[in-house]
């Protein structure tokens, strides 16, 4: 294998396909990208990233439909601790030569660079805003005790100054404000 294609770990050959309109040819890749990551959470550079798909050549160029899996790691916006989880993305994308960049991917000869698929497909799925659990019940706003270990001797229910904001923003003055809403509103 060359060079090149130990460096890009997404790059395969689709020159049989290209001369042969109508066939399809099944890809599993497995590499490692850097800068998946967005505001909340990333795939870290050295954890491996899937693309099992299939490839069709059509006239003008390859339809890629597939999944894209990798791991994701952050930090849980509740609590702070660590949250970790899968992504599982399915892609379907045409790659041309010469075509429009804001709907398809580019195909350069009889070598085909998914990476820009793989990429994108890890950026738009990772969670800007990840919880360690579903059921994740924060840090206590007004302590900061993590209130997943043991509840606080604090109520945000009867706080009066919370009750008043609930009333303010039409929220419900029965219920907690609760901490997103302050940590929102403190922004
Ligand atoms: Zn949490
Ligand atoms: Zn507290």
């Amino acid at each position: 294998m060359s060079r090149r294609f130990e460096e890009h770990p997404f790059l395969v050959e689709v020159g049989d396909l290209r001369r042969n309109p109508g066939t399809r040819r099944r890809i599993q890749l497995a590499g490692r990208l850097s800068g998946l990551a967005v505001s909340g959470s990333a795939v870290p550079d050295d954890a491996p990233v899937s693309l099992e798909a299939l490839l069709e050549s059509v006239h003008d160029g390859i339809l890629v439909s597939g999944t894209v899996r990798a791991r994701w790691r952050g930090s849980c916006r509740r609590c702070l601790k660590d949250a970790e989880g899968d992504l599982e993305v399915a892609v379907r994308e045409l790659c041309v030569e010469h075509g429009d960049e804001e709907t398809t991917y580019a195909l350069t000869g009889d070598q085909l660079d998914l990476e820009p698929i793989v990429h994108d497909a890890c950026i738009l799925d990772l969670p800007l805003a990840p919880l360690c659990s579903q059921e994740c019940l924060g840090l206590c706003p007004e302590c900061g005790a993590d209130r997943n270990l043991e509840p606080c001797a604090c109520a945000p229910a009867t706080d009066q100054r919370w009750a008043g904001l609930a009333l303010l923003t039409g929220g419900d003055a029965e219920g907690s404000p609760g901490e997103l809403r302050r940590k929102d509103g403190g922004r």
